[in-house]
């Protein structure tokens, strides 16, 4: 039987640690597609072309990026380069915007996540537009929130102190204003569930969205 689960939410919310362990449980691939963009926003700089919107979008064309989908194994690789741990940098998640809110790099990659979900029998989804944009046919579609407070607490700890408190938030929160821009994944559209991870930890974060998945 078929199974796709698609999941949206702000940064920091938790959702790809969420998401990535309910396609484990599952069984299922798992899809990040902040991934996709991150690698985008990596190749663009790489290639020199982030300030020209045209030649962004035919650096994406022609981009050969292979990312992993199992929930196991968290691999990109752009041509020959291992760029897994690159993507994560601060100077990326400063920039990703630029081609996030491109539309022409959005349609490609829409149609390319598409085609991703179609080749599996079974994946978890996860992004900002998936239950809006890239699937809203799934089979159960999520929208996992937590308070601003909440989501900067929780970027703080995954970058280990390496940041003023003061300069995450406004890091956090501009990102999400920058992405809310192209795609409101603020409140949940027609059909989505909502599950608010605010005060809930890794576990109830899990068991409160199979119970949506399931419903
Ligand atoms: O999920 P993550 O924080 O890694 O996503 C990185 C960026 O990719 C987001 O800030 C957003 O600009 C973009 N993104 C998007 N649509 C998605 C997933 C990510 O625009 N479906």
């Amino acid at each position: 039987q078929r199974l796709v689960v698609a999941v949206d939410g702000p940064s920091g919310s938790g959702k790809s640690s969420v998401s990535r362990a309910i396609a484990r449980r599952l069984g299922a691939a798992y899809l990040d597609t902040g991934a996709m963009y991150r690698a985008v926003a990596w190749h663009c700089r790489d290639q020199g072309v982030l300030d020209d919107p045209d030649a962004v979008v035919a650096a994406v064309q022609d981009m050969d990026v292979v990312l992993s989908v199992d929930p196991d194994h968290e691999r990109v690789v752009v041509g020959t380069e291992d760029i897994t741990e690159a993507i994560r940098e601060p100077g990326i998640s400063a920039v990703v915007s630029v081609v996030a809110t491109n539309r022409a790099v959005r349609e490609l990659l829409v149609a390319r996540q598409r085609a991703e979900i179609d080749a599996h029998r079974k994946i978890v989804a996860e992004g900002r537009d998936i239950t809006t944009v890239v699937a809203p046919d799934a089979d159960a579609r999520i929208l996992l929130t937590a308070s601003a407070e909440a989501r900067t607490a929780r970027r703080a700890a995954q970058l280990g102190g390496t940041v003023e408190a003061k300069d995450l938030a406004e890091q956090v929160s501009g990102r999400d204003a920058k992405d809310s821009t192209v795609v409101d994944f603020m409140s949940p559209s027609d059909g989505v569930g909502l599950v608010d991870s605010t005060e809930l930890d890794f576990e109830a974060t899990i068991e409160a969205m199979l119970a949506e998945i399931t419903r």
